[in-house]
């Protein structure tokens, strides 16, 4: 597949974002089932934002996966207070059944007025797979499935966060931290992958972090050890970029039918993985995929209307470790920034990169943005300080993608790294305004050009004003 044609998966794109009911308004029939009624239409927005600041008790769930995978029985125990917005992800509260209260005052529509108060309910786990058939919600896979805890477990979707713990017994796997046996977390609204079922677990050390790959009982032709190596050679040289990087859980699956890969964090970190059945080691080991992904993970979320930031500066630093690790040559990173360099700019009725959610400017407009602020901040430096430096300075405030940050905080932390304000100038020109970035120039400054229909030739110009700021690459 060409470079420009190619689709970068997404993580946080609008068009990606669970929508969010209310248990309530969608499901009176399960309601009814504790003899409840059921609360008026919520106002529901249109993409789910991090959950804001809310001091609360926890939240307490015991789950028992069945020995068929079939079924998560579910007990729950909710501190005192109304909880009208109770429900799971995208739509699968009609998998949630057999919900009963067991103890507690529990009132309608699931207002607990006692200190606690506690419900059972099954999520039926094969059936939302067969239904959703996404690892968004539920994926079934060779083994077990792929599924985030937000689609079973029941939690107040009122954008706020809400302590919790977890403890889970059967064959489970997740990118949450953990302690005494309970994983735990401040908001159930975006989590971590987990993979449920029989999965082949492989540690990899980096650094101080660790990867867990955990791979689907699927036979695919590099096998388990060919992938780990392929797959910790990836990421170390992401981890080093950053510094400081989280541990994390990447869920493989081995498929024949393609499906986008996808990182989420909220509390931890995770990636959802697929590789085709049938790739040699040499196709692995040069796919970008999983570097774009692994980038993400040692970034905070941004959230919307911010997914520019994260998809461009993904899309900017993937090719840049890659040259740097060897998986990728300087002319094909050249000739992929030259070529899709146009699809980044501005159009007739652009209103800057934080109005203008196209896919053209999300990735490669963010793209560009990388790419120019590096070179700024590069020049003023004379090459003591890079994009770099940004990132690491962010990474080293744990700023990964377990947390969420504001961006007036990234940027701040970033133009701090430098000792300049070359974020915040960019963001007035670029973000809160629909400004053209001058590449022709950058590119003829920075001695590269790139000739022929495809681009089959890249030359470069040692003589060019900036040639030295291309080699610092
Ligand atoms: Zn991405």
């Amino acid at each position: 597949m060409s470079a420009r044609a190619r689709a970068r998966p997404s993580r946080t794109l609008p068009l990606d974002m669970p929508r969010r009911r209310s248990l309530s308004a969608i499901l009176p029939g399960l309601l009814g089932l504790l003899g409840l009624l059921a609360s008026g239409f919520m106002c529901s927005p249109s993409y789910a934002p991090w959950p804001g600041k809310n001091a609360q008790t926890p939240f307490h769930y015991d789950v028992v996966l069945s020995s068929d995978l079939r079924f998560l029985d579910v007990d729950l125990v909710l501190p005192r207070g109304p909880w009208d917005s109770l429900g799971v992800e995208d739509d699968a509260d009609k998998y949630v059944v057999d919900l009963a209260a067991l103890g507690g005052e529990l009132t309608p529509p699931y207002h607990c007025t006692s200190e606690t108060c506690a419900l059972h309910y099954r999520f039926a786990l094969a059936d939302a797979a067969k239904s959703f058939a996404s690892a968004d919600v539920a994926l079934a896979v060779e083994g077990g499935y792929v599924s985030p805890p937000s689609a079973w477990l029941l939690h107040p979707r009122d954008g706020l966060e809400h302590p919790y713990t977890l403890r889970v017994r059967g064959k489970f796997a997740i990118g949450l931290p953990q302690k005494e046996g309970a994983y735990f977390g401040n908001a159930l609204e975006l989590v971590p992958f987990a993979a449920l079922g029989d999965f082949r677990m492989h540690p990899i050390a980096l650094g101080d972090a660790t990867m867990t790959l955990a791979i689907s009982q699927t036979d695919f032709s590099l096998g388990d050890d060919g992938l780990s190596k392929i797959l910790g050679d990836a990421a170390r040289p992401v981890a080093e970029l950053f510094g400081s990087y989280p541990s994390m859980l990447v869920v493989v699956v081995p498929k024949n039918e393609s499906l986008e890969a996808k990182t989420l964090g909220g509390g931890g970190a995770s990636i959802f993985l697929p590789i085709a059945k049938d790739a040699s080691g040499t196709k692995l080991r040069s796919a970008w995929v999983p570097t774009h992904e692994m980038v993400h993970v040692g970034f905070p979320n941004l959230g919307f209307p911010h997914q520019w930031f994260e998809e461009g500066m993904a899309t900017y630093l993937e090719p840049l470790i890659r040259v740097r690790a060897g998986s990728l040559s300087a002319d094909d990173r050249f000739r992929e920034l030259v070529t899709s360099a146009p699809q980044g700019q501005p159009q007739a009725g652009d209103e800057g990169l934080e109005s203008t959610h196209t896919w053209g400017r999300t990735y490669w407009g963010g793209a560009l943005f990388f790419l120019s602020a590096d070179v700024e901040i590069r020049v003023r430096t004379q090459g003591k300080k890079s994009i770099v430096d940004v990132f690491r300075a962010i990474a080293h405030q744990h700023g990964s993608v377990a947390v969420q940050w504001d961006l007036a905080r990234v940027l701040d932390v970033g133009d701090e790294a430098t000792g300049l304000r070359v974020l915040h100038e960019h963001f007035d020109r670029y973000a809160k305004s629909p400004g053209k970035f001058e590449v022709d120039a950058l590119f003829r400054k920075l001695g590269v050009s790139v000739k022929g229909e495809k681009g089959e030739t890249v030359t470069y110009d040692d003589g060019a004003e900036l040639a030295w700021v291309r080699k610092q690459w």
